[in-house]
């Protein structure tokens, strides 16, 4: 279906991005990875699927670096026709209590970098009449928790992005939707297991069990498949006119 097409994934290294990237990919699309860490690893899953593969390592809190990044795809591919803002870091702390240099650093890669990747993408997009732009948000989107405030903040501010986006190309084949997930099994989401694991003194799979407990009325983790079988949709022809959705895949949380 998107034989053809290149997708550029932010923060697609590990995770969630990986797992949409892959999606993707098995639909026909030509993938730009974006992320740190291994690189050769998640590079071989994609091009195991029989696309072209390219990665670029921008800093997404970096606005310049976001700026080579997309002029790389655009010379590699010729344009970036799926973005998928995904990049992003969580830190957890009272208000109180949170280093402003991780506000900054949250706000600027869970929120400004998609601006900036957006604003660099839209014009090939808007030339060529059609184009995706798929933002990470979270269920912290919709609604918030405790000690999270610069990951709500920015996400509450991806959902709005979203939104605006979605206007201003609302007579165009460009749409821009939003992916709400609640817990997610990934090293951002483990990070957090480990921390209630070490604070409550229990095993991993207790304060697994408890982590869900707290908010996920399923009690079950969303997949980076699944998540990646929703961007599917909104690149498919049945989502030409799906603009400026908040889609939450929660198991329930932002119902209750
Ligand atoms: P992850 O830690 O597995 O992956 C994050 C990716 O972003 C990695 O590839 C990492 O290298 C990259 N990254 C981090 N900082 C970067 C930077 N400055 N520049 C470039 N790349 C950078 O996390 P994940 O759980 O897959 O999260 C992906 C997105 O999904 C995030 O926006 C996150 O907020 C969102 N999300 C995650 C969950 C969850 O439960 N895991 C739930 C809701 C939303």
């Amino acid at each position: 279906m998107l034989k053809g097409k290149t997708a550029l994934v932010t923060g697609s290294t590990s995770g969630i991005g990986l797992g949409i990237a892959k999606a993707l990919a098995a639909q026909g699309a030509n993938i730009v990875l974006n992320g740190f860490g291994d690189v050769d690893g998640p590079t071989a899953e994609v091009a195991a699927l029989g696309v072209q593969v390219a990665y670029h390592g921008a800093d997404m809190s970096k606005p310049a670096e976001i700026g080579e990044m997309m002029a790389f795809a655009t010379e590699k591919f010729g344009r970036v026709d799926i973005l998928v803002n995904n990049a992003g870091i969580q830190h957890v702390a009272r208000i109180e209590n949170f280093a402003p240099e991780r506000w900054d650093a949250i706000i600027a890669i869970n929120l400004s970098s998609a601006f900036h990747a957006t604003r660099l993408a839209l014009p090939a997009m808007q030339a060529a009449g059609w184009g995706r732009i798929i933002n990470l948000a979270s269920v912290h989107g919709l609604v918030a928790s405790a000690e999270k405030s610069a990951y709500v903040a920015a996400k509450h501010g991806i959902v709005g992005l979203t939104k605006v986006t979605a206007l201003e190309n609302a007579t165009t084949g460009v749409t821009c939707n939003a992916i709400c997930p609640g817990w997610v099994l990934t090293p951002l989401v483990q990070k957090q297991v480990d921390a209630k694991a070490a604070a409550l003194g229990v095993s991993n799979d207790e304060a697994t069990g408890l982590l869900l407990g707290e908010k996920e009325p399923s009690k079950q983790f969303t997949t980076p498949e699944e998540l990646g079988a929703l961007a599917v949709f909104f690149c498919s022809p049945a989502g030409n006119n799906v603009r400026g959705v908040a889609w939450n895949m929660d198991g329930g949380w932002a119902a209750q």
